[in-house]
């Protein structure tokens, strides 16, 4: 079926009037939501999908949240929902998108991304984490680092090299990794701001079952594309109103606090506010060319202005408190379960910020995709392509 927005009100309205919110529990109310194919209506049916276009969703979205229904607080899932379910939908069998979809979209299994070493950040097809097979198992060992959320996860999506006798992309196979299995040891990493967002993963002798392998054996790279693509999609691309995110709140502090206000910051502030309603409305259209399909290189183009516009805005943010700025509550330790960049102080704001050009893909190798594969410049010279991963100087 592919229902227009008038079938879609009226299915949901049915949906509220067998399930009301106030009266059935939000687990349950969030797994008949799935059922009903009204949790993101674009997935196929029996997915939580009605194969209906991806704009759609809006207009369920709206009917349930005037009807005080729960969300699924897709900010606690991020990884799961941006990344892990793009990725199981295309390359998964019918039995991974059966077991893992339903609870990854509910919240009942929190996922996390097991991807970056300590060898291996931008060069990321150089990694070392290895798996190995014996009959329908994989055994697998290594290290991964800067792992966000891998202390509330359930389930991480991993990639690790399955044959080192190829040049590196071509050795990599992508996985589906139980988080509770007793070969995996998460330890905090404290970050900038004081808090521990992120881990490193040591992984020893962790048993994979073969039918948690996404993809063909040595396609993991290929697999990863999606994930990376929907990644920075993920970050950069949220959909917010206008004047939404951080260049609301410093225009809100703008507006609330004339006392603050000097000329130099007038000019910069509209100048910041100016630029991020333009990348407002550039992730619009690159949400309309996901309509279309798969996430394509034009994400990293969203995704480098959003980490510039964030940093830029966040310290216009903290010059305009002056010394209110740099008041900051002691985080130390504590470990999040989720980036809240509106509901904490400017200093946070700042310091978190930092951040946004490192993780998905540095802004170094961002502005390298864009150059290469969208605007077709020369790519950069490669000398270890054809060369085993083994041979490689590390
Ligand atoms: C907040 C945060 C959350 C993260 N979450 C996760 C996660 O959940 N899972 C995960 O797997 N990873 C995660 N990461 C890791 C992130 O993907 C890596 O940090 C990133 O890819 C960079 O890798 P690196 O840190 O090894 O830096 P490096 O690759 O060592 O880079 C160091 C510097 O060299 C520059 N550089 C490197 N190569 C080139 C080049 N070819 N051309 C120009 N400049 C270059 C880089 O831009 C950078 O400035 C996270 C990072 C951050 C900051």
């Amino acid at each position: 079926m592919s229902a227009d927005a008038a079938e879609l009100r009226s299915l949901t309205r049915r949906f509220l009037a067998a399930h009301p919110p106030a009266t059935t529990g939000r687990e349950d109310f969030l797994r008949a939501r799935f059922d009903a194919g009204l949790a993101w209506v674009h997935y196929p049916q029996g997915l939580g999908g009605l194969d209906a276009p991806r704009a759609l969703q809006a207009v369920v979205d709206a009917e349930l949240e005037a009807a005080g229904a729960p969300d699924n607080d897709p900010r606690r899932n991020g990884i799961g929902l941006g990344m892990a379910a793009p990725t199981i939908l295309r390359y998964g069998t019918d039995e991974q998108k059966k077991r893992f979809l339903r609870p990854l979209w509910t919240g009942e299994e929190v996922w996390c991304q097991l991807f970056s070493e300590p060898g291996a950040g931008s060069d990321l097809a150089a990694l070392g984490t290895r798996a190995v097979r014996d009959g329908d198992t994989w055994t697998v060992d290594g290290q991964k680092v800067w792992t966000s959320g891998a202390h509330n996860a359930r389930f991480a999506i991993l990639i690790a090299r399955t044959d080192p006798d190829v040049p590196k992309h071509r050795g990599i196979t992508y996985f589906v990794c139980d988080m509770t299995d007793p070969g995996v040891d998460v330890r905090p990493l404290r970050q900038i701001t004081g808090e521990a967002e992120f881990n490193e993963v040591f992984l020893s002798g962790v048993r994979i079952p073969d039918a948690h392998r996404l993809g063909e054996v040595g396609d993991g790279w290929k697999v990863a594309q999606t994930t990376l693509n929907n990644e920075r999609v993920a970050i950069g691309g949220a959909r917010i109103p206008r004047e939404g995110g951080l260049i609301g709140i410093a225009a809100r502090t703008w507006r609330e606090r004339p006392e603050l206000r000097t000329q130099d910051l007038h000019q910069r502030l509209v100048t910041l506010w100016v630029e991020a309603e333009v990348a407002r409305l550039t992730g619009e259209r690159l949400r309309q060319q996901l309509v279309a399909g798969q996430p394509g290189p034009e994400g990293a183009g969203m995704k480098l202005g959003f980490a510039r516009l964030n940093q830029e805005i966040s310290g216009l943010e903290v010059e305009l408190l002056g010394e209110e700025g740099l008041l900051y509550d002691d985080w130390t330790l504590r470990r999040p379960e989720l980036v809240d960049f509106a509901g904490r102080e400017a200093g946070y704001r700042y310091l978190r910020a930092k951040g946004n050009s490192i993780e998905g893909g540095t802004s170094e190798i961002l502005l390298n995709i864009v150059a290469e594969r969208v605007l077709g410049l020369p790519p950069e010279p490669r000398t270890d392509k054809d060369v085993a991963w083994k041979d490689l100087s590390r």
